[in-house]
């Protein structure tokens, strides 16, 4: 039963594991034991993938620190950690095929990155001195667990795929170590970046799907590159082949591109990733010339391959 309480009755006089919802509640704590089990780390929830990276950097960061950032990180991570340059943070922002900048005391890989669909050089990143951060979104951990590739901590937006159903805001970090585990859970509750117990309990629901929603998805995804790349209005597919996320160029213009997200019925002209409802959209509209003009971002549902294709066939016809 979902126990939404933001108190608990001491026990003999004392906390006991839940007395207050900002440090913890049943709901969150579950949810948190099913995700580490899933990376094989220490899981805490956090309100969005955001709210985990705020957390995240102004836990293991102060001013005159430099994080080391993939360039083809998702967007947001970014902007959010230029907006934090504000407080003395540097961020430089590489290339992850390759190794990390000497000096940086924080490496923060994507992986696969969205929507450039790059993976991180593992190893390079791991012999770096600095802490590794390991965005792994879009790859979850039924084909991803970058604590065994040597980061230090995985970071979801759990409102992906994890989340599952379009109908949760969500974030997640876990940690390989036990004290690093503490220090985020002690300033999650000081600072009040705490996920609710209603989106934590919609994430147990959706974790309970999450191979098989992830299998079917990737199947599906396989087939779908393999089309696209086929098809004469496609110019270039990244697809890393395993999970939903996948990112197109149509062929000649910008104007192309808007015309298959316009013109699209099965599939939603919507922004996010990781649904059981399949979504695209160009990308530009928000990264600017950070992303090609031409490139449509689609995240990959559950509808039938075949309908899929027929959707995105018409589309590109149009
Ligand atoms: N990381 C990746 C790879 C994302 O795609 C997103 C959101 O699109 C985030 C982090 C941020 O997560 P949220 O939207 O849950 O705050």
């Amino acid at each position: 039963m979902l126990d939404r309480s933001t108190i608990w009755p001491y026990e003999d006089g004392e906390p006991g594991e839940f007395y207050y919802q900002r440090d913890g509640h049943p709901a969150g704590a579950a949810a948190e034991r099913a995700l580490s089990e899933l990376e094989g780390g220490h899981a805490l929830l956090f309100p969005s993938g955001a709210g985990a990276t705020t957390v995240l950097l102004l836990t293991l960061l102060e001013s005159g620190k430099t994080v080391a950032v993939t360039q083809d990180a998702y967007y947001g991570t970014t902007v959010l950690m230029r907006a934090l340059e504000r407080w003395g943070l540097n961020v430089v922002e590489y290339d992850q095929t390759g190794p990390p900048p000497e000096g940086a005391d924080l490496v923060w890989i994507e992986a696969p990155s969205n929507p450039l669909l790059t993976m991180p050089d593992f190893e390079a990143a791991a012999a770096h001195p600095a802490t590794v951060v390991c965005d792994s979104t879009a790859a979850t951990p039924v084909y991803l667990r970058p604590l065994e590739r040597g980061a230090d901590f995985v970071l979801h937006s759990a409102t992906k795929f994890l989340g599952g159903h379009d109908d949760v805001l969500l974030g997640a970090v876990v940690a390989k170590e036990r004290d690093s585990y503490d220090r985020l859970r002690t300033f999650r509750t000081r600072s009040g970046i705490v996920a609710a117990p209603d989106p934590a309990w919609l994430l147990l629901r959706s974790l309970k799907t999450l191979p098989v929603r992830m299998e079917r998805i990737t199947t599906t995804a396989k087939e779908l590159a393999r089309r696209l790349e086929a098809h004469p209005a496609v110019e270039r597919v990244r697809y890393p082949g395993f999970g939903g996320l996948m990112s197109f160029d149509v062929a000649g213009s910008a104007d192309g591109a808007r015309r298959v997200e316009t013109s699209t019925k099965l599939i939603k002209n919507a922004t996010s990733l990781g649904g059981v409802d399949s979504v695209l959209e160009t990308r530009t509209r928000w990264e600017g010339d950070r992303v090609p003009a031409n490139l449509v971002r689609f995240s990959v549902g559950l509808e039938d391959v075949d309908e899929l294709w027929a959707d995105l066939d018409q589309a590109l016809n149009a």
